[in-house]
This record gives C-alpha cells, sequence and structure tokens, in this order.
C-alpha cells in the first residue's frame, strides 16, 4: 500500500491550483454576490486540461488517471464550487458518459469541443416530478419518421440556460418503465426548446446556471441517441457513478479552505489577551475538522484508485460522496462560528462555502439516497 502521490500527480495538482488561484479566486466573491456565469472562463479551463483531465487523448483529453482528476477537483472546489460544478458536469456527467456510451461518430464530433471548452454541455435528468425518483421520469419521446419528438420539462439543470449541447433523458416506452428511458443529444438552441432561469435564487453555487427547459414537439434524428434506446438509465447511472465521485473531491476542497481559512484566523484573531486557536473548544472543533478532512480525503481517493484499477467502485463513491458532503457542511458551519460575527458577512468567504457545501448534500443522489445505496450494497438481495 503506497499512499504517497507521483510527481505526475503532484505536477497535475499544481497546475490546478495555480489555475484556481489566478483565474478562479479573484472574481468568486463577485459572482457569487452577482449570482454571474462568466461563459469567457470555459476555453481557459479546457486550456488548462480541467474539461478533459480523464478523457482520452485522442479526444483532445488529457488521459489523467481518476486520482490526478479528483486532485485537480480538489483544488477547483476549495477556490470555487460553482466551478469545480462546472467542471464535473461538463466532464463526468456529458464528457466521461459520451466517452463510455457515444457512437464514433458522436465522439469524435463533441468530445474535442467539450474538452477544449469550446462548446459548454449540460446534463439533463431531473424533472419537477422526478428527483431522486429518477426512473419514473415523465418527458417522452415519441416515434416520428426515423427519429423522435420530445415533450417535457427539466428543471436544476446546471448550464442548461448556456449549452450547446444538452443530454436530455426521455422515455422512449413508457409501458417498460425504467427500461423505455433513452438518452438524447439536443442543440441547445433545437426549435421547440425554450430556457428560463430557475425560480427564486439559489442558496449556493450562484455562479453557475441553473435552468428550467421545456421541450415542446423538439424532434431529434436517429444519430442523436446515446447508448442505445432503451439504454438511458444505465447511461444516466453511469454519468451519476463519475459526477459524484467529482462531487465528493469537490466537497474535499470545501472543507481544506474552511480549515485553511480558520487556521489563520485562529492564529491571528485575540480575545482575553490570548490568540483564540489557544482556547481548547476553538482547538477541538480545528482538530475535528482536520481528522474529517484527512479521512474524506482518503475516502475519495480510494474511490478514485479503484476506479483507475478497473474495480467496481459503486459503493465506495457513494460512501465517499456522502461523507465528504456531510464533512464538507460541518466544517463550514464550524469555519462560520469560529469567525464570529465576521463570518457572518460575505467580506469573508468562509458563509460562501457553508452554502455552496449545502449544495453538494443535494445533488447528483441526496444524502439519504447514497446512505440508501451502501445499505442496500450491504445487505444484498434477499433470497426467496
Ligand atoms: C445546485 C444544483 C445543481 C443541480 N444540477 C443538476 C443537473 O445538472 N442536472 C440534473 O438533472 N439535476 C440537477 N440538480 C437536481 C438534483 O439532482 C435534484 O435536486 C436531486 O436529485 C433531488 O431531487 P429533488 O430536488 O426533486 O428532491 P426529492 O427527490 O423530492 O427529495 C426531497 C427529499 O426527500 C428525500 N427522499 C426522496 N426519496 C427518498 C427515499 N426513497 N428515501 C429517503 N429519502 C428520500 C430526499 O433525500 C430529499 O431529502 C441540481 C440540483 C442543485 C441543487
Amino acid at each position: 500500500m503506497d499512499f504517497g502521490l507521483s510527481e505526475q500527480d503532484v505536477a497535475v495538482q499544481a497546475a490546478a491550483r495555480a489555475f484556481a488561484t489566478e483565474h478562479l479566486a479573484p472574481a468568486a466573491r463577485r459572482a457569487d454576490e452577482d449570482g454571474s456565469f462568466d461563459a469567457t472562463r470555459v476555453p481557459l479551463l479546457g486550456e488548462a486540461g480541467l474539461l478533459g483531465g480523464p478523457i482520452d487523448p485522442a479526444y483532445g483529453g488529457r488521459g489523467w488517471t481518476h486520482i490526478q482528476w479528483v486532485l485537480a477537483l480538489m483544488e477547483l472546489g476549495a477556490v470555487d464550487s460553482s466551478w469545480r460544478g462546472f467542471a464535473t458536469v461538463q466532464t463526468c456527467l456529458c464528457g466521461m458518459l459520451l466517452e463510455r456510451f457515444g457512437t464514433d461518430a458522436q465522439k469524435s464530433t463533441l468530445l474535442p469541443q467539450l474538452t477544449a471548452g469550446s462548446s459548454v454541455f449540460a446534463y439533463a435528468l431531473t424533472e419537477p416530478e422526478a428527483g431522486t425518483d429518477v426512473a419514473s421520469l415523465r418527458t417522452t419521446a415519441t416515434a416520428d419518421g426515423d427519429g423522435w419528438t420530445l415533450d417535457g420539462t427539466k428543471h436544476w439543470i446546471t448550464n442548461g440556460g448556456v449549452a450547446d449541447h444538452v443530454l436530455v433523458f426521455a422515455n422512449a416506452d413508457p409501458d417498460a418503465g425504467k427500461n423505455g428511458i433513452t438518452c438524447f443529444l439536443v442543440p441547445g438552441d433545437a426549435a421547440g426548446l425554450a430556457r428560463a432561469p430557475v425560480e427564486g435564487r439559489e442558496l449556493g453555487h450562484r455562479a453557475s446556471d441553473h435552468a428550467t427547459l421545456t421541450f415542446d414537439g423538439v424532434r431529434v434524428g436517429p444519430g442523436d441517441v446515446g447508448g442505445g434506446v432503451g439504454g438511458g438509465f444505465e447511461v444516466a447511472m453511469g454519468g451519476l457513478g463519475e459526477g459524484r465521485l467529482g462531487v465528493a473531491a469537490g466537497a474535499v476542497g470545501i472543507q481544506q479552505a474552511a480549515l485553511d481559512q480558520c487556521l489563520d484566523w485562529t492564529r491571528t484573531r485575540r480575545q482575553f489577551g490570548r490568540r483564540i486557536g489557544d482556547f481548547q473548544l476553538v482547538q477541538s472543533d480545528l482538530s475535528e475538522m482536520y481528522a474529517s478532512l484527512e479521512s474524506t480525503r482518503l475516502l475519495t481517493l480510494k474511490a478514485a484508485w479503484q476506479r483507475d484499477q478497473g474495480e467496481s467502485n459503486h459503493r465506495a463513491v457513494s460512501v465517499a460522496k456522502w461523507a465528504a458532503c456531510e464533512a464538507a457542511v460541518t466544517a463550514a458551519d464550524r469555519a462560520v462560528l469560529l469567525h464570529g460575527a465576521r463570518g457572518y458577512t460575505s467580506a469573508y468567504p468562509v458563509e460562501r462555502l457553508l452554502r455552496d457545501a449545502k449544495g453538494l448534500q443535494i445533488y447528483e443522489g441526496t444524502a439519504h439516497i447514497q446512505r440508501i445505496i451502501i445499505a442496500r450494497d450491504l445487505l444484498g438481495k434477499e433470497s426467496r
């Protein structure tokens, strides 16, 4: 067993940290306050390999290991969850999924755009009446000549308002239940597709674009199916398997940022004639934050390592996603408290960490559903 990182791992990690410091950190607070998505950053991420990291170089990717990929996402997550989320949606939910399930034509046309960041991609699964219970989705794909017509509504779709390409999950055979679900590749400007921002202001991830997409007779052709007709449920779950690992990495990044902020602050803030870091209750908070960070970092790296070995990492991904996201919320919550009133304002980054961390508990399978997946896997199917 070797816990060390290779030279290349360290180089990927350092390059991602430098990118986040130079390109994301300076605008993170303003973008959060404005709620603005800045599309000009997308090609910069592509250039830095942060959209195609684990994808085959034949399609413009970097061929990084999954260990290297999660190390990079941890660095983005420590600085700006909105942009870590962007990279996760574009690369894990869309790119890795296209690489695994797409046709040769889809891969050679779309993946170079995706990895370069010259096109934005979205993954549209969630519907107003089908969130956790994705198999019950109501968007339909009705056979129409040699293609299909899509009708239905998706909501909370990251990048949905700006995407050039949307992976849309619709049911081509509702009588077959989840076996009718099919993944379609739809251009963002398709006739019959209307896009609008989600209702209300988001708690966190405010520099992301979140949209409601309405499909009203959107035509798709026979070449626009990814993963075969009826294969969409497996495609959707495949994307989530990759994406959840990215979310776990983002949650590790949030914990690192929360701890770093708190170490700086508790070394300098003085009360009762001493630095507050010298009070044992404060030390207890710091040491618990560190222990959670270390343990969830190892869980995330282990799940990535299993993926690199070609082993099934289904349970490990859910464990990492659940544990790291819970720990991120706790760490950010403590960080706000340790900063006192200052932590309660946007002048310090810890309140943004807390708001962003709450989103991680919800998307790509809630904290409840990760625990259900883990328990079902432990219990196995009952033999009757
Ligand atoms: C910031 C953000 C970005 C997102 N981006 C995307 C995206 O790009 N693409 C996309 O398709 N979706 C996206 N989503 C949607 C997200 O995946 C869903 O919100 C999530 O799956 C939960 O669905 P829901 O909101 O309908 O909640 P519900 O499914 O209605 O769940 C409500 C509550 O009930 C609990 N619950 C439900 N079923 C069970 C059960 N069987 N056992 C125990 N508890 C249960 C849940 O855990 C939750 O606590 C995003 C959401 C957010 C917040």
